[in-house]
């Protein structure tokens, strides 16, 4: 299967030793001789994870983001074409270099300059980190604009839904659906919600993930990050996206349409399935994903999600809908409170209330360019954590 044409897709990875970014590799090097030409691999201060994936991919540059870690990168490298650099600049203007396919993968606020220079330069950029579309959308869509940079979404909902929408008559657009497996808490009562270590909350029933997004997932936040995500990404407005709690994770998102159609994706969980696609798109490719067996999985069911237990949807409804750095505030509170959670020094419950009241103390400031988003992501920070110190002390 020649993706395109006459030559290899040029590829090049932003933050390739993390989860999306090693499965990314995995794909491209199982790919045929000659498909995919790999332009940039990135990533923070992985330099023996960075050295090993650009030697056995042969690319043309790796770079890290930590300029400490220079001098190994550049020695474990040694012998082999690939250019070796590190530092910030770098990162960036490795970003720039003409290609063809980019995976944005950089987890955080960290990635966004780079994901930036990506879009400025143009071509399909699969995101995976979803803070870009939460927090930066009006400047990373406008870049994507100027730089005619097609945008895919990795996440497995939004992948789900971009592959069922039909987008040429919007006004045919009922609904998009999001599904949520409902993650740890989902049969917990208040109490037991209450009493949620840790150690619980990162224990997903059917993805394994990170800590920070395995704790979203349990306060469902993930979920109301990426009810934002389909805002930005998709044609229709907060009142037309709905959320399901689906505790099998199969049907990964559906599309509503107003002849009462529903078209849906499903799929093991896995994300190699959604990288593959971005990655062939708008082709397709082998992922050696096993495939999805419905008669051993029996039954698929649905839920509500219970709005008393699981604040966090509505609170990014009401983020989303007042607009401007709202969301972007919203993302930041819950990173700190997260963060305090994991190291014990904030209940669970008390997530949802330090980015509630941070919220509430901040509103929604104008957000139009970079620099005003990352000053409110900073105000955010300072006042989620102030206000997490005064929930603390009930720990
Ligand atoms: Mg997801």
């Amino acid at each position: 299967m020649a993706l395109n044409a006459g030559r290899p897709r040029r590829i090049t990875v932003l933050g390739s030793t993390g989860s999306v970014g090693k499965s990314t590799v995995a794909l491209l090097d199982a790919a045929a001789e000659g498909e995919f030409d790999i332009v940039a691999l990135v990533a923070g201060r992985d330099w023996q994870g960075l050295a090993a994936q650009a030697r056995r991919l042969r690319a043309r540059h790796a770079v890290l983001a930590d300029p400490a870690q220079y001098a190994k990168l550049k020695e474990a490298l040694a012998g082999t074409d690939t250019q070796v650099a590190a530092g910030p600049e770098a990162v960036i203007a490795a970003a720039s270099l003409p290609a063809d396919w980019t995976m944005a993968a950089i987890v955080g606020a960290a990635g966004l300059p780079a994901t930036m220079a990506a879009l400025a330069r143009g071509g399909v950029l699969a995101i995976a980190n979803k803070e870009t579309l939460v927090c930066a959308a009006e400047p990373v869509l406008a870049m994507a604009r100027t730089g005619g940079a097609t945008i895919l979404p990795v996440d497995s909902e939004h992948n789900a839904i971009f592959q069922a929408l039909d987008t040429r008559d919007p006004s045919a657009i009922a609904k998009i659906i999001l599904t949520a497996s409902g993650g740890p808490c989902r049969n917990m009562s208040m109490q037991e919600m209450a009493a949620v270590t840790p150690e619980v909350a990162v224990r997903h029933p059917v993805w394994s993930m990170g800590a920070k997004i395995s704790v979203d997932s349990a306060t469902m936040f993930n979920k109301g990050l990426e009810l934002i995500e389909a805002a930005r990404l998709f044609p229709v407005p907060e009142s037309r996206i709905d959320v399901l709690v689906h505790p099998q994770s199969t049907v990964h998102g559906l599309v509503q349409y107003t002849d009462g159609s529903v078209l849906a994706q499903l799929g093991t969980p896995d994300m190699r399935t959604p990288i593959a696609h971005a990655l062939a798109w708008p082709a397709r490719m082998a992922a050696a994903v096993p495939p999805l067996d419905l008669i051993a999985l029996g039954k698929l069911e649905f839920f509500a999600p219970d709005p008393v237990r699981f604040p966090a949807l509505r609170l990014a409804r009401d983020a989303l809908r007042a607009g401007g750095g709202a969301p972007t505030i919203l993302n930041a509170a819950n990173e700190i409170a997260v963060g305090l959670f994991l190291e014990k020094r904030l209940r669970f419950l008390d997530i949802a209330t330090v980015v509630e009241e941070t919220l509430s103390r901040l509103g929604a400031p104008e957000a139009a360019d970079l620099p005003a988003i990352l000053a409110h992501d900073a105000a955010a920070r300072s006042q989620a954590g102030l206000i997490a110190e005064s929930r603390a002390a009930l720990v």
